[in-house]
């Protein structure tokens, strides 16, 4: 038979997974000889279990509750649910990971119209064991089965009118019996029967709750967010209650061995006289310094202070640690690994190095690569976004602060900008054309849109705070106005972004800038030498790449050309491109733009100074430069000879019904190869100028998108070469050059080995090679996916962290088809999966050569590499 049930010393620390992290602790705390109120765990698999089982806990699993709760009661000389000294217990949910979108904690439960008599003399304070009973009822209806609290507190208000009393304290045991008799009544009113008087009955449904409450919305969203899988299930913690509320020799508080905002070296901590945990967490009352109690009770403060050394020596970590003094005896209820911030993170780590308990290596191991986001963006300054009300949320597409007043245009939010105000921009969705309002603007917030959506990746790639998404907001781009949670914001009024959390709140919060500490440059450098994996970036300009260079990457992996062509003197020259009708005139256009591209190409490739750089030809369908405003739409007419009619119909024709699937990356090339030789020519003129001016050597890197068959690159590939030697022949000069090609569609990954015959390298455009695996609109997804997760059919968005069983296999396959063709062929990853640490470890595992990632997720990758890399040494 299955062991469903742990008494608190038979379990260690080890043993996490099964008892979850709460469990395990309390365990290892037992087996430490620490003074824990005993009790004991039911498992993990007793959670995955209640949902296999169709949501019930089996009669055996009950069984072995009932057993644990024998033993418990036997050692603890009580009984549950007796009238002379009943036992009462806590309940708590414990998973794994620590999470707080899970259940609350269920206190006093035990408690019925017996016990409570029973209580009360033990006790000998029956006002305390009528509150207590009082106060249980109403956690277990509102948390075990979900009835609103307002029903109670109503109640308790209305008693207290009546009685005359301001304060709770205030009410006496008989005031507090009139208020549990409402409280039953109410009870069976709402329930339908009454309030459970078996404590059997109430510990299994309390233990159900818990178990159910893995699957709340919260507890998915969170999970979502700090990808925690949803088949692990949590733990619940049985614990006999102590009362830190029967008196001034009683109290309780919550206390951390160093500061988890700053990483400070130094006890850090609150407590309360006289109170249950719930009042410290209530903030009705205000909280004592812990080094208060080094006078209020001195020996109770040595023993504290003494265990929580010995805690953090035993996890060799900061402790975040709850503790109770009933009648001057001290007893630890829980100690985990302390949450902290990204900076305290890092500080704690360097500490711990220093102090010698510690390795570097742990040191990188422990630190929880996505915070180090929250190091390089502007912050909401706390105490400010308190006050803040959120009007709603979507997904946290590019992450830091962002307050600013609302522009509905780029071209307002450039302006704006300009005149020196701080601005938000809010689209429908954007497109290439509002490059420069995105640029202006301090955060940007779209309707539409996913996590590789334009408005996510151009702006993680700048570091400005975007919320993509947002298909609550009601828009009005020509009125320039939209409604969002119940509030109409027109032009110019203030809204605050936060792009790590997806929140969005009305006015103008205050933020603070990120700033980075030596502990910073030492944990990098630190995460470089454990490291096997490159990491480049995903960089289109020279300032873009010059930022990724201060954060470490080491090439750029994809620069996306088209984002070149978009400034007002490229755009009219595009446009006559694509609006030309022959191939004369079309080469005459193109050749127009190749002293622009060749100079972005320069610059790039010096501010790089001879590190690699992969250029990405042209990708986008055609219809996304052409014009939409009639000014614009009458200018081009004006500059090409053709009547205003002749131009709409010719963009009209390029209308295409699924864009992504339709006339864009090499399948241009295909059609054009006018535009491959152009784009040929100024990369390997740029890179013979930066090598003549500046003897800066470049290995240029050009990298065909889209294939999906091997002659179809060779096509492509054919014009390039042939381009390239020419230039170096006219330039009496050689060079060494790459041409290699996207692995983004499912039939490149399929047919790898063919394609690697022509590629020199690969990079996994895993943007569009989940977009085309699962068919989902890269665009539009975020419409339908929020319901894959309500009903875990998905458990995190494929945009943002790699589907390592579908799109991930079909990775790994043409990873291994292509070194078997090609043992030296380069690969690389450039999806904006690149500077997500789970799959950063991903590629490390199938041995890629590099990752590429947006400038600020760098450090990430850089941090996330590492870790992968002392996981599993390559
Ligand atoms: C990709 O598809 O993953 C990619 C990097 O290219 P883009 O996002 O430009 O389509
Ligand atoms: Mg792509």
């Amino acid at each position: 038979m299955a062991k469903w049930v742990y008494l608190f010393k038979e379990g260690k620390a080890e043993m996490k997974n099964l008892l979850g992290g709460k469990g395990a602790n309390l365990a290892e705390m037992t087996n430490l000889g620490l003074p824990i109120p005993q009790g004991f765990i039911v498992t993990t698999e007793a959670c995955t279990d209640y949902y296999k089982s169709g949501k019930t806990v089996t009669e055996e699993i009950k069984g072995q509750i009932f057993e644990a709760m024998a033993k418990l009661e036997e050692e603890q000389g009580k009984k549950f649910g007796d009238t002379e000294n009943p036992l009462l217990v806590s309940v708590r949910s414990g998973a794994r990971a620590s999470m707080p979108g899970m259940m609350d904690t269920i206190l006093n439960l035990g408690l019925n119209d017996v016990a409570v008599e029973g209580f009360a003399k033990k006790t000998g304070n029956p006002r305390f064991a009528y509150d207590s009973y009082r106060r249980f009822i109403q956690m277990f209806s509102d948390v075990v089965m979900e009835m609103s609290k307002t029903f109670f507190e109503g109640i308790l208000d209305e008693i207290k009118e009546e009685k005359g009393a301001q304060f709770d304290t205030d009410l006496t045991a008989d005031d507090l019996k009139e208020v549990i008799a409402k409280y039953k009544a109410i009870y069976k009113e709402k329930m339908g029967e009454e309030f459970p008087q078996d404590p059997k009955v109430q510990l299994i449904e309390a233990i159900t709750a818990v178990f159910r409450s893995w699957d709340n919305p919260r507890a998915i969203y969170y999970r979502r967010m700090n990808d925690i899988p949803g088949d692990w299930g949590t733990a619940v913690n049985i614990q006999t209650m102590v009362f830190g509320n029967m008196g001034d020799t009683s109290g309780t508080g919550v206390a951390f061995t160093r500061n988890p905002s700053t990483g400070e070296a130094k006890i850090y901590g609150e407590y309360l006289i006289n109170a249950q945990g719930e009042d410290v967490v209530a903030g009705i009352r205000t909280p004592l310094p812990i080094s208060k109690l080094e006078e209020d009770m001195p020996e109770c403060y040595a023993e504290f202070m003494a265990i929580a050394t010995k805690l953090e020596n035993h996890y060799r970590d900061m402790q975040d640690m709850e503790f109770t003094i009933e009648d001057k005896t001290l007893y630890f209820l829980q100690t985990r690994n302390g949450k902290r911030t990204a900076p305290a993170a890092l500080q704690i780590a360097c500490d711990l190095v220093d102090e010698g308990k510690i390795t570097p290596q742990e040191a990188i191991k422990r630190i929880e690569a996505k915070a180090l986001d929250q190091l390089l963006h502007p912050a909401f300054d706390v105490a400010a976004l308190k006050a803040g009300k959120v009007i709603g949320s979507a997904l946290p597409a590019s992450p830091g602060a962002a307050a600013g007043k609302v522009y509905f245009t780029a071209v307002d939010a450039k302006n704006a900008a300009e005149k020196g105000e701080r601005v938000i921009l809010v689209r429908l969705e954007t497109s290439p054309e509002d490059i420069e309002g995105m640029h202006a603007a301090e955060g940007i917030l779209t309707v539409r849109g996913g996590m590789t959506s334009h408005a996510a990746v151009v702006a993680r790639g700048m570091g400005t705070a975007c919320v993509s998404g947002c298909g609550a907001i009601n828009i009005n781009e020509e009125a320039k106005v939209f409604t969002l949670g119940g509030e109409t914001i027109v032009e110019g009024d203030y809204i605050s972004l936060d792009g790590s959390t997806g929140n969005i709140y009305l006015g103008d919060i205050k933020t603070v800038e990120a700033e980075i500490s030596g502990n910073f440059d030492r944990i990098m450098k630190w995460a470089d030498e454990f490291r096997s994996l490159k990491v480049r970036t995903n960089a289109d300009t020279p300032e873009d790449a010059a930022n990724a260079i201060k954060f470490g990457a080491e090439g750029i992996g994809l620069c996306r050309t088209e984002h070149m062509f978009f400034e007002a003197d490229r755009i009219p020259k595009i446009r006559k491109m694509i609006l030309s009708k022959t191939v004369e005139a079309r080469e005459e256009a193109l050749n127009e733009l190749i002293p622009f591209q060749r100079d972005d190409f320069k610059a790039l490739y010096e501010v790089m100074e001879g590190r690699p750089v992969t250029i990405r030809f042209l990708d986008p369908p055609l219809h996304e430069f052409v014009p939409t405003e009639e000014e614009d739409i009458i200018a081009l007419a004006k500059d090409m000879n053709l009547t205003v009619e002749e131009v709409k119909a010719t963009c009209e024709s390029l209308h295409e019904f699924n864009p992504m699937m339709g006339h864009r990356g090499c399948r241009l090339a295909v059609t054009y190869p006018e535009i491959a030789r152009m784009q040929t020519r100024a990369v390997m003129e740029a890179a013979i100028a930066v090598k003549n001016e500046k003897g800066i050597d470049v290995v240029p890197e050009i990298m065909i998108p889209l294939v999906g068959e091997k002659r179809e690159l060779k096509f492509v590939k054919d014009i390039v070469v042939e381009t390239a030697e020419a230039v170096l022949a006219e330039n009496n000069t050689e060079m060494v050059y790459h041409v290699g090609t996207m692995i983004e569609i499912p039939r490149a990954a399929l047919l790898a080995d063919e394609i690697a015959e022509e590629a020199e390298f690969f990079s996994f455009g895993t943007n569009d090679l989940t977009q085309m695996t699962f068919g989902f609109s890269r665009d539009d997804a975020g419409k339908f996916l929020e319901a894959y997760y309500t009903n875990k059919i998905y458990e995190s968005d494929p945009f943002a962290r790699l589907d390592q069983e579908g799109v991930g296999k079909l990775v790994q396959m043409a990873a291994e088809k292509g070194r078997a063709t090609r043992p030296d062929i380069k690969l690389g990853i450039c999806g904006e999966h690149g500077g997500d640490p789970s799959t950063v470890e991903f590629c490390h595992n199938i041995g890629l050569n590099y990752v590429s990632c947006s400038p600020f997720r760098v450090p990430i990758a850089r941090l996330a590499a590492a870790q992968a890399n002392l996981n599993n040494p390559r």
